[in-house]
């Protein structure tokens, strides 16, 4: 299958998700939050937050695997965007675009160690941590089309919750 058709872009909620594995938009403390997190944490049940707590931290750009407990999904990815509330901005160690990217790849490099053959993922940093909608619509779909036409043979979904969401997405794809 080509690399465009295996690139889907859906409406709802990230917990709903059949595929392999989920990303979750995490915090560096991998605690559960709210957004994307809180709802995976909810619909996963309390051991997902036990086996976080014992990883402890992840930095921003990369992301870590743990089990789905109560998820449809085998494997949940968390990931930790770039915050840009103006007090965390200041600390980011590299740019907003490549912290951003990176939180993409690490997660795809994830799937393709574990043999997960889909992958789905949220709209990340643009709820709380505020990166603007269409600009992390480019960087992720920018990521995702060079993972999928050089290294990863699998699926990717994007899973937008809002309808701004799936209109960044739509004015890069059409
Ligand atoms: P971050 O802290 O990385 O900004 P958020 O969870 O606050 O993460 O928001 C990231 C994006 O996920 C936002 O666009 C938000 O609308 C969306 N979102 C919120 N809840 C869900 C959900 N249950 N499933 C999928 N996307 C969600």
């Amino acid at each position: 299958m080509n690399p465009t058709d295996r690139l889907h872009i859906v409406k709802g909620s990230i917990t709903r998700m059949a595929t392999e594995a989920v990303v979750n938009a995490a915090n560096n403390q991998l605690r559960a939050g709210s957004g994307v997190c809180g709802a995976i944490h909810s619909a996963a049940g309390p051991q997902l937050a036990i086996e976080c707590n014992a990883i402890g931290w992840c930095d921003t750009g990369k992301s870590v695997i743990t089990d789905a407990y109560n998820l449809p999904c085998k494997k949940v990815i968390h990931t930790v965007g770039p915050d840009l509330r103006p007090w965390a901005a200041a600390k980011l160690t590299d740019s907003p675009e490549r912290l951003l990217a990176s939180c993409y790849d690490t997660a795809i490099d994830l799937a393709k160690a574990n043999s997960l053959k889909s992958i789905a993922f949220p709209c990340i940093s643009t709820g709380v941590y505020m990166y603007p909608k269409a600009e992390a619509a480019r960087i992720a779909y920018d990521t995702i089309m060079k993972r999928l036409t050089s290294d990863y043979d699998g699926e990717v979904t994007v899973c937008c919750f809002t309808d701004e969401d799936i209109e960044s997405y739509r004015q890069l794809t059409d």
